[in-house]
């Protein structure tokens, strides 16, 4: 059985529980972890605590020694880590290739970012005074992360965190915890003690009683709204920094001028990665009246003949979902789709030849509105669902018509178009001909109900270090405003 990691030691948690990792294509159970308690919670704590003021005051080419390292170590482990996240994950190798990628060059980006500055120098328009902004670590930082993406959304927190000089604790989900363990284990060994810890379980019992420690001034998470909207209120009270990373329901709109093979190909990509399991997958498409009918045939050919099955076997083109509950929440969306009218062109069932594994058909469903769940609540399953516009003003206002910021996606080579598109989507990210590809030095994140962190980039550094402004003056004479006034 992994362990926690806490202090630079391998533990097994204070609890007598456990957690079945289960492979989702399988339903196997793969490995069992320690169900972290509260008290595992504060010893995880008390080591990032000890090892704090050691850490910030640790130069910053040491730190980006250390965060090279890490990424070194990974790159020596690629195989076993990539083989571990597609089964506890259950998506294709090629896309956790992808993550690895972004995993290990994440910690390599931070590296330098972080020395690159820590502040800035204002001078002073007075001659005996100087101005300067620091920027300082917080503290210890809590980082929740997901099942989605369990190493890639890890990386981009931990890396800008420990750059910053902040002690960190991870805590994964409790479905993916063991691409994380074993890179605590043979990749972050070299930190001191205490400056990295893992801590496994579930939310409520290991994540919360740090949300709420008044020793734990910033809170890194992304998972679902219903979760950040939980630690957001919890965490008020203290006035915690909180970076939230939430739900998405992105839009994607195809111009006129799109080609339907190209459409067909974007669209599919941008919806089934990861078996539609992204916080920016697609979830919403707007075509072009008059030309629906071509994007929608070029689409449903495609889709159909994507092959689904294990991430782990090359041919795999869609895995699993990860979990029977998730599926469920696709079925529902779906059927009551259905109910009101909306018509499945393919997909919109479980494979009958897959017996074991929570797999669900890529879909294509068209004649939905947005008075339907699948076009108005996160769905994160394999579904395309096909809506048409009128006009180019129209496909804007619907892309805005949601709760959610996350991104927006276009197809078309009308710069005007482009233009006007990337001017009026409210959403964090903005894809043009080329969805969900993401870029180091840009900030990812989102509006509205998606929460309004940033990561990644400079951005990403900022949210792990508070600002202080330093006014100093060189004279030591007092001041003619000060007491006593009129005299
Ligand atoms: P989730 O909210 O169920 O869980 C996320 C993490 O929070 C897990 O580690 C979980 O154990 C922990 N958690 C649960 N309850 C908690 C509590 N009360 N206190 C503290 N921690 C708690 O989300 P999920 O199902 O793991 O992830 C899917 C969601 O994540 C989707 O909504 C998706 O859109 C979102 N997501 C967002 C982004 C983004 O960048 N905006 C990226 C990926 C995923």
């Amino acid at each position: 059985m992994p362990l926690q990691f806490v202090g630079g030691k391998f533990t097994g948690g204070s609890g007598a529980n456990t957690i079945n990792v289960i492979d989702p294509a399988t339903e196997e159970v793969l490995d069992t972890v320690p169900a972290g308690t509260a008290e595992d919670a504060e010893a995880a704590l008390s080591a990032a605590r000890s090892a704090f003021d050691s850490w910030r005051r640790t130069p910053a080419n040491t730190r980006a020694h250390l965060l090279h390292e890490a990424a070194s170590k990974m790159r020596a482990h690629k195989e076993q880590i990539v083989r571990l996240l597609t089964l506890e994950e259950g998506k294709p190798v090629p896309e956790n290739d992808e993550e690895f990628e972004w995993l290990t060059n994440t910690f390599d980006y931070y590296a330098e970012l972080g020395r690159h500055e820590r502040g800035r120098v204002l001078p002073s328009g007075e001659y005996t005074q100087l101005n300067m902004v620091i920027k300082e670590p917080y503290g210890v930082a809590l980082c929740i992360i997901p099942w989605n993406y369990p190493l890639l959304l890890m990386a981009w927190k931990v890396a800008p965190a420990l750059a910053a000089g902040n002690t960190v604790i991870i805590k994964p989900s409790e479905l993916t915890p063991l691409s994380t363990l074993y890179i605590a284990e043979h990749c972050f060994d070299h930190f001191p003690p205490g400056v990295l810890n893992v801590v496994t379980g579930y939310g409520k019992e290991v994540a919360e009683p740090l949300v709420t420690h008044p020793h734990v001034p910033v809170i890194a998470f992304t998972g679902s709204l219903a979760t950040g909207q939980r630690i957001a209120s919890l965490a008020a009270p203290m006035m915690k920094k909180l970076h939230l990373e939430l739900g998405g329901k992105d839009a994607f709109v195809i111009a006129d001028d799109a080609d339907p093979q190209l459409a067909a190909r974007a669209l599919a990509y941008a919806g089934l990665t990861n078996a539609g399991q992204v916080c920016t997958s697609t979830e919403r498409i707007y075509l072009p009246k008059g030309k629906a009918r071509q994007f929608t045939e070029a689409l449903v050919a495609h889709v159909s003949g994507l092959k689904l099955g294990p991430g782990i076997d090359s041919s795999t083109d869609i895995g699993p979902m990860i979990g029977s509950t998730f599926r469920e929440k696709v079925e529902a969306h779906v059927a009551e789709a259905v109910s009101k009218g909306a018509k499945v062109l393919t997909g919109g069932r479980r494979p009958d030849y897959l017996k074991k594994g929570y797999f669900y058909e890529p879909t294509v469903i068209t004649g939905v509105d947005h008075s339907m769940l699948i076009m108005r609540e996160e769905t994160f399953g394999p579904v395309l669902p096909l809506m048409e516009y009128t006009t180019f003003e129209e496909a804007i206002a619907l892309t805005n018509d949601c709760v959610y910021g996350l991104g927006a996606c276009l197809l078309t080579g009308d710069p005007l178009k482009a233009k006007m598109f990337l001017e009026e989507a409210k959403a964090g990210t903005v894809w043009i001909n080329d969805p969900l590809t993401d870029n180091y030095a840009g900030p990812f994140g989102g509006m509205k109900l998606s929460g309004g962190a940033r990561e990644l980039g400079q951005e990403g550094l900022d949210e792990f270090r508070e600002t202080k402004h330093v006014h100093w003056e060189f004279n030591t004479a007092p001041k003619p405003w000060w007491y006593p006034y009129g005299r």
